[in-house]
């Protein structure tokens, strides 16, 4: 057998080749193992794969391996005080990560795992210290996705990964968003076709009383609420405050709410208020955008697009539509492909439409309160506009 190894002296800038593997997800589990073989035999010498989850794509490294996992934050540009999910493939590969298993960890996985929940555990001593940041928790989720399944198992190995992303971009949901940001800078990028479910996990510390919800995701906090009824979620919304990505003073609970997040090239107009208000509000900006000569991009619903007739808005518009607001799922999963064909699309402007925050509605409101970096308009609080 030929080992597949990367570099693993290489600091993640010196520019390496990167392979593309494409994988189907349907093959049986123990084929999709073999086919993953390479991959596995980059993780083990410490090297960098991406791959497909049912949230987003991921950034692999050996969460054993300080060296591959310092290589993760170079090849992303992401700030070293934010720490990386775990990947596991089964319940005894959470041993190996965190120092106890509480009995809220075991009916929470039974409940969620595998899918999109991350639980914030006690470390284990092993886990390299660049996944936690040096703290004293380790964030571990089992992902759902046959391909992550087969690649964790293949690899034998706990997977730390963060979004296949640059730091700060919108998050990968096609193995092209990743070739687009990562190419040259990892070893491998597995093609399993569009991630699922669109917005990453939802993660939940219980080492806290009470539990709280650091990032609200695919797992809906009303259904986490069914086996944990005390769980409280952080404020996510609101200018201005830390949880938008502001600047933020001392140690944070979510390190990651520090940084700039999922957020397009094109500066991001967040309009809020009730649908037809919006809709009206949008096509009147993007009237006055491109009579100063910009060049818009609307993020909007199937409905929306629907009912803006072609002499509401500008000929120069783009439309990217995110997905049916009657079914929230197809607005999470179409939502970050969608910012990224805008960006792909050169416009200087883009303006998104709200939804509701029920379900995973209030993670596609997180993310896109944070791709809007506090460009809110809101016509609850400022009248129509
Ligand atoms: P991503 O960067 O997309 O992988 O998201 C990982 C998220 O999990 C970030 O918001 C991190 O800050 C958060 N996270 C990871 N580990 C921990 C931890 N030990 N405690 C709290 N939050 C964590
Ligand atoms: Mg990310």
């Amino acid at each position: 057998m030929t080992l597949m190894c990367c570099d693993s002296s290489s600091n993640g800038l010196t520019p390496v080749n990167t392979v593309r593997m494409v994988v189907d997800p349907t093959s049986p589990p123990l084929d999709l193992e073999i086919q993953l073989s390479s991959a596995a035999d980059i993780l083990r010498c410490g090297g960098l794969v991406a791959f497909p989850t049912e949230t987003v794509y991921g950034l692999g490294a050996n969460a054993l391996d300080g060296q591959a996992v310092a290589r993760v934050f170079v090849a992303k540009g992401r700030p070293q005080d934010n720490p990386l999910i775990v990947h596991i493939a089964c319940l005894d590969d959470l041993q190996a990560v965190v120092a106890g298993v509480p009995d809220d960890a075991l009916a929470l996985a039974r409940a969620f795992w595998p899918g999109p929940l991350t639980i914030v555990l006690p470390v284990r001593g092993g886990v390299a210290r660049e996944v936690t940041a040096g703290g004293d928790t380790v964030a571990v989720r089992m992902p759902s996705h046959p391909v992550a399944m087969a690649l964790i198992r293949a690899a034998g190995l706990p997977i730390a990964a963060p979004s296949a992303n640059i730091s700060g971009r919108p998050s990968p949901t096609r193995a092209d968003h990743v070739w687009a940001d990562l190419a040259g800078r990892i070893e491998m990028i597995v093609d399993g076709g569009p991630a699922g479910i669109g917005v990453e996990s939802t993660v939940l510390d219980i080492t806290s009383s009470p539990p709280l919800v650091l990032r609200p995701g695919g797992v809906p906090v009303e259904a986490i609420r069914n086996i944990m009824p005390d769980v409280c979620v952080l404020p996510q919304h609101g200018t201005g405050s830390a949880a938008e990505g502001g600047e933020q003073e001392g140690p944070a609970r979510s390190p990651g709410l520090r940084h700039r997040h999922y957020a397009p090239r094109a500066p991001l107009w967040l309009f809020i208020g009730e649908w037809e208000d919006q809709v009206q509000a949008i096509a009147c900006r993007a009237r006055a955008e491109a009579e100063a000569g910009r060049v818009v991009g609307l993020l909007i619903s199937t409905e929306t697009a629907m009912t803006t007739s072609k002499a509401s808005i500008p000929d120069t518009a783009v439309i990217a539509q995110t997905g049916s607001r009657g079914r929230m799922a197809s607005v999470a999963s179409g939502l970050f492909d969608a910012m990224r064909r805008l960006d792909s699309e050169g416009v200087d402007v883009m303006l998104a439409e709200s939804y509701d925050t029920g379900g995973v509605g209030l993670a596609v409101m997180n993310r896109l309160v944070r791709s809007a970096g506090g460009r809110l308009v809101d016509m609850g609080r400022s009248g129509r506009k």
